[in-house]
């Protein structure tokens, strides 16, 4: 079950593969936008970091991706951070007890994937970090519906999440800053979509 504890080692782990990753993402991002998606989010993951440690030990999971959600949207200027910022803020509002177990967790971020849909406009296909986030939440949702542990299902995501970043390189983007390169923006993997992934191989840690 997802409960205090453990939405707090995801965020954490999240922020520390962030740090870790903050180049890869930003060269990444330099192929086909602008060259600061690895300090975009590594500016927000701080930040996230900072503000989860003054909330309450009893605060349920939800409240922490709430606050993760809100500070994303606050701390980024890019385009990540509104899209985080609102998947993370959706998902949290939907998990507002003390914990919540895999199917309430792929619901949230459905909804959470949902709002990002809402936002940026992205289809699956369109070379957004749709491309990996869908797939994960599809994982997830077969997971709980055969009866998985949250472990295992986090696994899959995870795992799913990547073949979905992979999946970006030869696709044209339609949506973000990588669109206006068109057919240019063939042959690279998709920063957004990188990173999502290591967002949920994150989750994977944390239950591991
Ligand atoms: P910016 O493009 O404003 O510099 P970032 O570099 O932080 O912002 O983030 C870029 C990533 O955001 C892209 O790689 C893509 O995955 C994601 N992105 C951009 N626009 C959209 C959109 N409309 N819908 C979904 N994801 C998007
Ligand atoms: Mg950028
Ligand atoms: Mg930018």
């Amino acid at each position: 079950t997802l409960d205090h504890q453990l939405a707090l080692a995801w965020l954490r782990a999240a922020a520390a593969a962030v740090e870790r990753e903050q180049q890869r993402l930003t060269d990444l991002d330099a192929a086909i936008g602008d060259g600061d998606h690895g300090s975009n989010l590594r500016r927000g993951f701080t930040a996230v970091t900072e503000a989860l440690a003054a909330l309450p030990a009893d605060a349920p999971p939800g409240e922490l991706l709430t606050k993760a959600g809100t500070t994303l949207i606050s701390k980024v200027g890019g385009a990540s951070g509104p899209l985080y910022g609102s998947a993370l803020r959706t998902a949290g509002r939907a998990l507002p007890a003390p914990t919540a177990d895999l199917t309430a967790l792929a619901e949230g971020l459905r909804a959470g994937l949902t709002a990002v849909q809402k936002l940026g406009g992205a289809a699956v296909g369109d070379k957004t970090m749709v491309d990996a986030f869908e797939p994960a939440v599809a994982a997830l949702e077969r997971a709980a519906f055969d009866g998985f542990s949250l472990r295992e299902a986090a696994a899959l995501a995870a795992e799913a999440a990547q073949a979905g970043a992979r999946a970006t390189v030869p696709l044209e983007a339609r949506k973000g800053r990588a669109s206006y390169l068109g057919p240019r923006s063939v042959g690279h993997q998709d920063p957004g979509a990188t990173s999502t992934a290591l967002l949920f191989q994150a989750l994977a840690d944390a239950t591991g």
